[in-house]
């Protein structure tokens, strides 16, 4: 199975804003294996079950906070 792999490099921002919000769409959803719902041996239902983690899109949005803070001690 291919992989995608994805690097953050760290640059306090300029202004005063001490937070980013940064988005790293399209991951594989990792609970359902990227099928988006579950069914046979997964769950007993007849009709397959939508993933509560993807919602049945079967890839995730990763969202990333940053937040920087003073240095702390010497
Ligand atoms: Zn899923």
């Amino acid at each position: 199975m291919s992989k995608v792999t994805r690097m953050v490099e760290l640059t306090p921002p300029k202004g005063c804003s001490t937070k980013e919000l940064m988005t790293s769409p399209g991951h594989t959803c990792r609970y359902c294996g990227g099928r988006g719902y579950f069914k046979g041996v997964w769950c007993r239902h007849d009709e397959p079950k939508t993933c509560p983690i993807c919602g049945g899109s079967g890839q995730v949005d990763a969202v990333v906070t940053i937040e920087w803070k003073p240095k702390k001690g010497g």
